[in-house]
């Protein structure tokens, strides 16, 4: 159902980005993927998404904590495809830390790649999505933007900023066809959460099978961490004609972590 419409996903050569892109891809949409990676290895999902869509697919692997970069990358699209029909601002790391240990150069990378990128991103898309009365703005937000774990001063703080964000431009765009929404994910078994299980292990003395039980799933009421390929098909109903009425809404896929 989306022939003809282009699709760029943040943060697309791996986990949660990699399964939307996938997911889009099989309904027909040009692609556009970024992220890091082996050149190989993305030129491998490039051609395979590209095979899946039976539309094009382009890579862009620019850097978004660079605002150079990302009007770089929005102008590849533009060139390819005459702008961007949807947007999922899903490209994201973490770093966990207390507050007063916290690495400066950290603090300002999270913030850049988890919360700038997206306000850069969605300023340049939108006027192309204005003059099609029609586009679907996606974030991949995280159960931190709607409470906090200790540790996390940087992620939450820019999760949070992003949710509000998203309310604002939901509403800014509410006439013109274009909806703005968050997904809202608690664990997804990505490598983000596997990366960051060894400082986890440090900063609370714990083992990793304690890391995972008592800290990752203990919040998690249904013990079982949530696949990319749900909050995939989360990202393909907010792109249907069947949600053209859900617009600044942040929807958890968390196992009812946020309903605790
Ligand atoms: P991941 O580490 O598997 O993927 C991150 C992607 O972002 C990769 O493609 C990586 O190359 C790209 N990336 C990293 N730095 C970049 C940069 N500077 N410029 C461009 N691309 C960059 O992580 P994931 O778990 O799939 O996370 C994707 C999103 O989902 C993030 O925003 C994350 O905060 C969010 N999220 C993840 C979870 C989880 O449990 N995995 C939960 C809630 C929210």
């Amino acid at each position: 159902f989306l022939k003809g419409k282009t699709a760029l996903i943040t943060g697309s050569t791996s986990g949660i980005g990699l399964a939307y892109a996938k997911a889009l891809a099989g309904e027909g949409a040009n692609i556009v993927i970024n992220g890091f990676g082996d050149a190989d290895a993305v030129e491998k999902e490039r051609a395979a998404l590209e095979a899946t869509s039976g539309g094009k697919a382009l890579y862009s692997g620019h850097d978004l904590t660079k605002v150079d970069q990302i009007e770089a990358m929005m102008r590849e699209a533009a060139d390819a495809f005459g702008g961007v029909d949807i947007l999922i601002n899903n490209a994201g790391m973490q770093h966990v830390a207390p507050v007063e240990e916290f690495p400066l150069d950290k603090w300002d990378l999270i913030i850049a790649l988890n919360l700038n990128a997206a306000f850069h991103t969605t300023r340049l898309a939108v006027p192309y999505m204005k003059e099609k009365k029609w586009g679907r703005i996606v974030q991949t937000a995280s159960a931190h933007s709607l409470v906090a774990s200790p540790f996390k001063s940087a992620y939450v703080t820019a999760k949070h900023g992003l949710a509000g964000f998203t309310k604002t431009v939901a509403l800014e765009l509410a006439t013109f066809g274009v909806t703005a929404n968050c997904i809202s994910p608690g664990y997804v078994w990505t490598p983000l959460v596997e990366n960051q299980i060894p400082d986890t292990m440090k900063a609370r003395g714990l083992t990793r099978d304690q890391v995972i039980n008592d800290v990752l799933l203990a919040g998690q009421p249904t013990k079982q961490f949530v696949t990319p390929e749900q909050v995939a098909a989360t990202a393909l109903f907010l792109c249907s004609d069947a949600a053209a009425q859900i617009t600044g809404a942040n929807l958890s896929v968390d196992g009812g972590w946020t309903a605790a």
